[in-house]
């Protein structure tokens, strides 16, 4: 039963394409226009204005986030017989990515404040056979990238930033995804910067690896059509470029949007038993999801629910506890604190179409849940 006749959904994409729908329609009509689909200026401009919005040199288009990390652990070189080391909450195509890339990957723990990865843990998952981390920039925020980045160099991993929900966050001064040498997004339609169908980017600073990851993700192929490489099909196409052009200038303030709502969320819920996640310092965080912690998650979701408003878990399972990858739970690394994590958050709806009544009432419905904490 619904108390009052609100409801507040998780996610609203007809508002979102409201939001740019006349935009949205010309950039359609520029690309027909074209008679150009796959690799043509669309591409181009955007990965061109990617770049740039990361603080970065290269950007280069591919179909999806997942691939971009794939492609991303190619270019490195990283394949059968090495380990790639990332965290326990993590959805599961950061882990999918790297067995496609034939490396093994090998799970370490988190911060508990956090829940980004934490340096320690990654120390003590490292074995030989390590080459590459894959550190999350979990819900929008930046890891701790100067404690990964002083682990990854004493002992040479290589480090593949999984920057799919972070899209113009800071860490430590630097944009998501230009502390490594790659940094993956992911454009599906969730993400702070959402296409209308799967797309996604991997962005470097050094030329050389650019120029791999452009030939990789066109079958290992150069100018002449020779195949220099073993590479894959993935491409980003004109008409996922030219909507993510149209709706790129609006990132800033959609990202600011995000911000305000979550400083509402975080004034609600203040001295209650159900706390935000903990933040670090001297970052600037993207809200792509506004988890929340707490003891007794049955008792707040059923009360959000009762009140209209939809909640979602992530992730209501540590990668290795899907059955597909229980095996990787195995190792001597203790995963106790993303363990906990998976069953102690929720996350509340924030997206920058949420009118401020929605705001206020998700607010309050979230304050009122909590105090039955
Ligand atoms: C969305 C997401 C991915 C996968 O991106 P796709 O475009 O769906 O392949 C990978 N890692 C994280 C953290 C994500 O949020």
């Amino acid at each position: 039963m619904l108390v009052g006749s609100r409801h507040v959904a998780f996610t609203n994409f007809h508002r979102l394409v409201a939001e740019v729908r006349p935009e949205i329609d010309a950039a359609l009509a520029r690309v027909f226009d074209s008679g150009v689909f796959v690799l043509g200026e669309e591409g181009l401009a955007f990965e061109r204005e990617l770049a740039s919005v990361c603080g970065v040199e290269h950007a280069i288009g591919v179909a999806s986030g997942t691939d971009a990390i794939e492609i991303a652990l190619r270019a490195l070189d990283i394949g059968p017989g090495d380990e790639v080391i990332t965290q326990a909450n993590t959805c599961v195509p950061t882990v999918a990515a790297i067995v496609r890339a034939g490396a093994s990957p090998v799970l370490c723990d988190v911060n508990s404040v956090t829940g980004t990865m934490s340096p320690e843990s990654l120390a003590s998952a490292v074995s030989p056979k390590s080459r590459g981390v894959i550190p999350v920039h979990l819900y929008g925020q930046c890891a701790d990238m100067q404690g990964i980045s002083e682990v990854a160099r004493a002992h040479a991993l290589r480090i593949v930033e999984d920057s799919a929900q972070a899209l113009g966050a800071l860490g430590s001064g630097r944009a998501a995804g230009g502390h490594g040498a790659f940094g993956a997004f992911s454009f599906y339609p969730t993400k702070n910067l959402g296409a209308l169908g799967d797309a996604g980017a991997i962005v470097c600073s050094d030329f050389d690896l650019a120029v791999r990851v452009r030939r990789l993700r066109q079958y290992g192929q150069i100018g002449t059509g020779e195949c220099v490489l073993r590479g894959v099909n993935s491409r980003l196409d004109e008409l996922q470029a030219a909507i993510l052009r149209a709706r790129l200038p609006g990132l800033r303030a959609n990202n600011d949007r995000r911000r305000r709502i979550a400083a509402e969320y975080d004034a609600a819920l203040a001295g209650t038993a159900a706390a935000p996640l903990g933040r670090l310092s001297d970052s600037v965080h993207v809200f792509h999801l506004y988890v929340v912690r707490t003891g007794r998650r049955d008792v707040f979701v059923d009360e959000l629910h009762r009140r209209g408003v939809e909640t979602r878990i992530h992730y209501p399972l540590p990668v290795h506890g899907h059955p597909a990858f229980r095996s990787l739970g195995g190792r001597s690394v203790s995963l106790q604190n993303a363990e906990r994590l998976s069953r102690e958050v929720v996350s509340l709806p924030l997206y920058p179409e949420l009118t401020d009544a929605e705001v206020e009432y998700v607010a309050n419905a979230a304050r009122a849940a909590a105090n039955l904490n």
